[in-house]
């Protein structure tokens, strides 16, 4: 090949480096373009990255058109300042040399020596310079995995990015912890992911939850970061849209062991899967013994709370609505038909068992929520509830796990049709109905001693009155058993009779 024939790419980059600003790469453009005149090439064009744009420091775009157009076979040699700055990384250095391997380039250097990937011996060294960084990567990969599994291991806090509520180095931030500790107890008293990601985001509404208002935590984190970046002299970085929240990321914050005092480590295997947020609690960080190993940092929800939480979070029924997740009405499956018993569901405008009863939604929510308002304004209302009741609740939680199973065997005999689709729906009916009536007892259990809920609080009816839909069935749940009557034919106005609400 003559040298006109070899067709020569320039490539260039700004780095972070001090002394190499703008003047410096013009001036490596310069050098570059006087080597290719020298040896006769044909110059195809200039890469040039810039490390100090604001795109994520991963990202090098102009290098990786360089990478295609040598698998393409449009270059024949490269042309650099020096090594580190086409390599920048082992990574990158690894891909470079193999493509260059593959496609017999040239790559050389104004400072350093070239990388003759065009003979068989200069083929030979930059094979075992692959292999050395390749070897490289692992060893340092390993290192960075021992040293954070270690400091899990002594309950250090991790390296790396701040969850909300914490310090970097563990310390508790105060006002982003009370949006922790509420956002917790707004779930385990029945409000919906997506309800809590509305009020952090500032929705208003009476079905929402009542939480501070918070940027997202990533806009708040990049703000951080950029503050250090100018402490530095380096350029801002771009910061993210002030958009609302996500259901997934109150989910991942829910999830979070780290705020019941729990050392996590997270092993490489779990993140390749992408399954971190199920898997938690596999990342919770055990002794000898099989004990968590607890951090040297403050907690920030108790432990019996992350508990319950992670139950609810575990619990296939939350995605098909039963008590307390995202019901649309205030009553469906809670109140019950005073004719038989069984919860009434929301037809339209109105409440409804089928050719027992049918009521106004409206009429009925409103004359309900006044009299369990009226109810937790009396001071006696501590009599009302049980105290907490640990074993009965291990109880029903197997209980309602029993259930459940009834209905999944059900479901695997339909499936394998051994029952009919009638009796199928009869069984699921009936446990379902014993489910109802368990998560109904829990939800009163736990609410008695969770000091979260509308009850804990100095003024219950007030927070009743504040709190979300969600809140307000359990609080119902809790307190009363609510039956509706068929409504006397011809009479105009609401008949209180028709309604019964008893206490328990
Ligand atoms: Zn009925």
């Amino acid at each position: 090949m003559s040298p006109e024939q070899r067709r020569a790419a320039v490539y260039l980059r700004i780095s972070q480096d001090r002394e190499n600003t703008r003047l410096g790469v013009d001036r490596h453009r310069e050098d570059a373009e006087a080597l290719i005149a020298a040896r006769r090439w044909t110059p195809v064009g200039v890469y040039e990255d810039n490390d100090i744009s604001g795109k994520g420091h991963k990202k090098r775009p102009a290098f990786e058109r360089l990478l295609k157009d040598i698998e393409a076979g449009h270059i024949d040699v490269v042309v650099a300042q020096e090594w580190p700055r086409l390599e920048r990384n082992r990574a990158d250095g690894v891909r470079i040399i193999e493509a260059a391997q593959r496609h017999h380039v040239l790559l050389t250097f104004a400072k350093g020596s070239d990388i003759d990937c065009t003979t068989a011996a200069g083929r030979l060294s930059a094979d075992m310079f692959s292999a050395i960084a390749r070897n490289e990567i692992e060893v340092k990969a390993e290192r960075q995995s021992r040293a954070q599994r270690q400091r899990a291991q002594q309950g250090r806090p991790p390296k790396g990015v701040r969850p909300l509520g914490y310090a970097t180095n563990g310390d508790v931030i105060k006002h982003e912890a009370e949006a922790v500790k509420k956002i917790y107890g707004a779930f385990s008293s029945g409000s919906s992911l997506r309800a809590i990601a509305a009020a952090l985001s500032g929705s208003e509404g009476k079905d929402l939850p009542a939480l501070p208002t918070l940027p997202r935590h990533n806009r708040t984190l990049m703000i951080e970061r950029n503050a250090r970046r100018s402490e530095e002299g380096l350029e801002p970085r771009p910061v993210p849209n002030d958009d609302p929240w996500v259901p997934s990321t109150v989910m991942g914050i829910l999830r979070n062991p780290r705020y019941a005092g729990y050392s996590t480590y997270t092993p490489k295997e779990v993140l390749a899967n992408g399954d971190r947020r199920r898997s938690w609690r596999a990342q919770i960080l055990r002794d000898d013994h099989g004990e968590p190993i607890l951090g040297q940092w403050d907690s920030i929800v108790d432990l019996a709370m992350w508990e319950a939480v992670q139950d609810r979070l575990d619990d296939p029924a939350r995605i098909t609505n039963r008590v307390g997740t995202d019901r649309k009405h205030l009553g469906s499956g809670l109140y019950r038909c005073g004719v038989c018993d069984k919860p009434v569901k929301a037809h339209g405008q109105r409440y409804r068992c089928a050719g027992h009863v049918v009521r106004s939604r409206e009429q009925i929510d409103d004359f309900v929520v006044e009299v369990v308002r009226r109810r937790l304004a009396l001071p006696d209302l501590h009599d009302l509830l049980p105290s907490a009741d640990e074993p009965r609740l291990q109880e029903i939680k197997e209980e309602i796990n029993e259930h459940r199973a009834r209905i999944h065997r059900a479901q695997r005999d339909y499936d394998d049709e051994l029952i009919e689709g009638f009796d199928l729906k009869r069984i699921r009916d009936r446990e379902n109905a014993a489910i109802d009536t368990l998560e109904v007892e829990r939800l009163r259990l736990s609410l008695g001693s969770s000091h979260t809920s509308v009850l804990g609080q100095r003024d219950p009816a007030a927070a009743f009155e504040a709190g979300d839909l969600g809140v307000r069935r359990s609080t119902i749940g809790a307190l009363c058993t609510v039956r509706l009557y068929p409504h006397p034919r011809g009479m105009k106005s609401f008949n209180p009779d028709s309604v019964s609400i008893m206490w328990r």
